[in-house]
């Protein structure tokens, strides 16, 4: 069933997207890791919509950099990693792997997926199909081994793979371009990777985004996620960082 979440993508800084959920059975509206503040309340305000949580992914600032400033305008929940209290201190409500999150009636599970920060969490929301993965997952790429091993990536991204393929995956950045084009430098014989990225060439000039991607889509080009052992995807993420 196709989700009833109004979803709008917010750009910001270089390449970050901040996601603005709204549930129109709760009227509730959700922030994803608005790294600033000011757009997010100017486009809310705009749609008459009520920031009421922020959800957090991890503790980087370009995350999180806009928590207290929402906070303060809207009075709103900030629901975060606990694994990263210490690192977000806006936060009233500390998740882990299993917890419930909810906005409005729907239900989010968290999903614990360290490796690009230690205690870095998605959130997925089956009854929609549709998961927040902060920076653990990119269209065709996946987030750097900031605080964590390659092992735990490969185990965050085959774990993510087997979420229902149409679901929608939100990533925080728009990283398509420079992805695709590192993997086909692994994988130049894909077919689907080939025709996919003439579309993200395409749409990269026209200036729209790209994201959000599904799981079928990164099952089928993105290395990291196809990557056949944890030894692979350290290869190839250590090629990514050089690329
Ligand atoms: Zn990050
Ligand atoms: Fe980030």
């Amino acid at each position: 069933m196709p989700s009833s979440l109004e979803i709008v993508r917010i750009p910001a800084l270089s390449d970050n997207y901040i996601w603005l959920v709204h549930d129109p059975a709760s009227d509730e509206t959700m922030v994803v890791d608005p790294s600033v503040a000011d757009p997010v309340l100017a486009e809310a305000k705009a749609r008459g919509w009520r920031i009421s949580q922020i959800w957090n992914t991890h503790w980087h600032p370009d995350h999180t950099g806009g928590n207290a400033a929402i906070k303060a305008a809207t009075g709103c929940t900030v629901t975060g990693p606990a694994a990263e209290a210490a690192r977000i201190p806006t936060l009233d409500r500390l998740v882990a792997e299993g917890d419930v999150v909810k906005l409005g009636a729907i239900e989010a599970t968290v999903m614990e997926v360290p490796a690009h920060t230690a205690g870095h969490i998605a959130y997925y929301l089956p009854s929609e199909e549709i998961v927040f993965v902060g920076d653990t997952l990119f269209a065709m790429g996946c987030g750097r081994l900031f605080e964590g091993e390659a092992a735990q990536m490969h185990a965050n991204l085959q774990r993510l793979a087997r979420l229902p393929e149409e679901a929608k995956v939100y990533c925080a950045h728009e990283y398509t371009l420079a992805n695709g084009r590192f993997a086909l430098t692994v994988e130049p014989d894909n077919e689907a990777l080939r025709q996919r990225m003439a579309g993200v060439e395409a749409m990269r000039a026209a200036g729209e985004a790209t994201v959000p991607t599904t799981i079928a889509l990164e099952r089928a080009t993105n290395p990291f996620m196809r990557a056949e052992s944890a030894e692979m995807l350290a290869e190839w993420r250590r090629a990514k960082d050089n690329f």
